[in-house]
């Protein structure tokens, strides 16, 4: 079916330098402003992108039930999709995520399924929980973890829009990795225009997969605060070849950057963006990259002001 309406306003998000965060390092750091989309994330990409592939396959046809395990932000995306082309959804989300990612789905019209914040290897986990209700319902997995429409969406729009706005020269693609689709996608499409880009993961302290990407072998499972990214185990859609090296972020530099977004740059962004530009800062900073340093804002700040880090700001001073 014909993308229209809201959905083709999905992307072409602005790419902007962080004039006040960003001054006085070795490369300007430039950020693609993905908490502007219809949706509110960078998901929304891949939810169009996995429902035209699925449409064309032929495997989701109208009426159909949708089932995604999300961490809010996918779950979204496909509302607003599933409500254009009247599809069903229903979203299988941990405990963990932000009462405001509840709110927001339940209110575009998906049901909401909660599961305990268990390990892949669980029944109970949010995946094997969407996995399971796909086979006995036969609703359509969209499966954005393993799905090749995720990679393909930030291949053929995040990273081709990249490439126009920086007119071909990136020195370094910095993102965290929630189920790898941004860095493998965009990491390898600016990798085929321009070889010496350096790509970085950022990854909050608590994830395995900054160990992996160096080493091979998983780090520590650890908890941590920071929604959408890290994992105890690397998703099918991270592909490590892709990745150069890893920046460790931990909670508290991932929620006092939000905090600096928000009140010098005026970028009302998520949690998860303030570990890319924390690691992304970094890597500027060295300056061992021959261009500037691009990274994501994967959504906005809307998406938890109920969350504890974002309520202290209410009564903690300003830093
Ligand atoms: N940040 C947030 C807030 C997200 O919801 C996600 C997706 N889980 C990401 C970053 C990571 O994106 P990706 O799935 O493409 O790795």
């Amino acid at each position: 079916m014909a993308t229209s309406g809201i959905l083709q306003h999905i992307g072409a998000t602005p790419l902007v330098p962080l004039l006040r965060i960003g001054q006085g390092l070795a490369m300007p750091v430039l950020v693609k402003c993905e908490h502007l989309n219809p949706g509110g994330s960078i998901k929304d990409r891949i939810a169009v992108a996995i429902v035209d592939d699925a449409e064309a396959r032929g495997v989701l046809r109208s009426g159909m039930t949708l089932v995604e395990a999300t961490a809010g932000n996918t779950g979204v995306g496909l509302a607003l999709v599933a409500a254009a082309r009247g599809y069903g959804l229903v979203c299988v989300m941990p405990a963990k995520m932000s009462a405001d990612k509840r709110v927001a789905l339940a209110s575009l019209g998906a049901e909401v399924i909660i599961t305990p914040n268990a390990p892949p290897s669980s029944p109970e986990n949010f995946r094997s929980v969407a996995a399971r209700l796909a086979a006995e319902r036969g609703w359509f997995l969209t499966d954005q973890f393993r799905n090749p429409a995720n990679i393909r969406a930030h291949e053929q729009t995040t990273a081709v829009e990249i490439l126009a706005q920086t007119r071909g020269r990136v020195g370094a693609f910095v993102a965290g990795a929630g189920t790898g689709g941004t860095i493998t996608g965009v990491g390898r499409r600016l990798k085929a225009a321009w070889p010496n880009v350096r790509v970085v993961l950022a990854d909050p302290v608590g994830s395995v997969l900054a160990d992996w990407v160096e080493t091979g072998v998983f780090g520590p499972d650890g908890a941590y605060a920071v929604e959408g990214i890290g994992a105890s185990e690397p998703p099918a859609n991270l592909h490590r070849d892709v990745i150069d090296s890893a920046e460790r972020v931990t909670d508290e530099e991932s929620f006092a950057m939000v905090r600096r977004l928000v009140q010098e740059e005026g970028l009302l962004v998520g949690g998860s963006a303030g570990t890319n530009v924390v690691a992304a800062l970094r890597v500027a900073a060295r300056g061992d990259c021959d261009g500037p340093v691009v990274t994501v804002l994967p959504d906005g700040l809307d998406r938890y002001r109920a969350t504890p880090w974002v309520q202290a700001w209410a009564t903690a001073p300003r830093p």
